[in-house]
């Protein structure tokens, strides 16, 4: 657990200190769900790693995302959705911990992702 801050939301929740509602954790990432969903099963995958832009984060961290995020995407069926990103205040980050984001997109009728 090298490479975490003391003072990060998210280094505290990888770390246990903050409760989370886990989904997938690897060796390099821990995926969990959003606190503020925007849909059901928005999900947040963050690097073991404090980095605050995804440019700071070596490559290898960078690379155990995606394949996280599509497990994710597979196990809960949501066959549209949005993967999003958010690098510095400007583009709307709030939490200074690279995440990237999977927002599911249900179906109007049926509800299903
Ligand atoms: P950003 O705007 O930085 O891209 O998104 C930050 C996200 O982190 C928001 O969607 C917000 O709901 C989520 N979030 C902030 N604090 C917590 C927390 O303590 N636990 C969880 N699960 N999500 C959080
Ligand atoms: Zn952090």
């Amino acid at each position: 657990m090298n490479h975490l801050a003391a003072d990060c939301i998210f280094c505290k929740i990888i770390k246990g200190a903050i409760p989370s509602c886990k989904l997938i954790e690897t060796k390099l990432s821990y995926a969990f769900l959003d606190i503020g969903p925007l849909s059901p099963g928005h999900t947040l995958i963050i690097p073991k790693f404090h980095a605050q832009k995804m440019h700071e984060l070596p490559d290898e961290h960078l690379a155990d995302i995606l394949p996280v995020a599509k497990k994710i995407a597979i196990a809960i069926g949501c066959t549209d959705y949005n993967i999003l990103q958010n690098n510095g205040a400007l583009a709307n980050q709030e939490v200074m911990h690279v995440h990237f984001h999977l927002i599911p997109k249900p179906d109007a009728e049926t509800g299903l992702g």
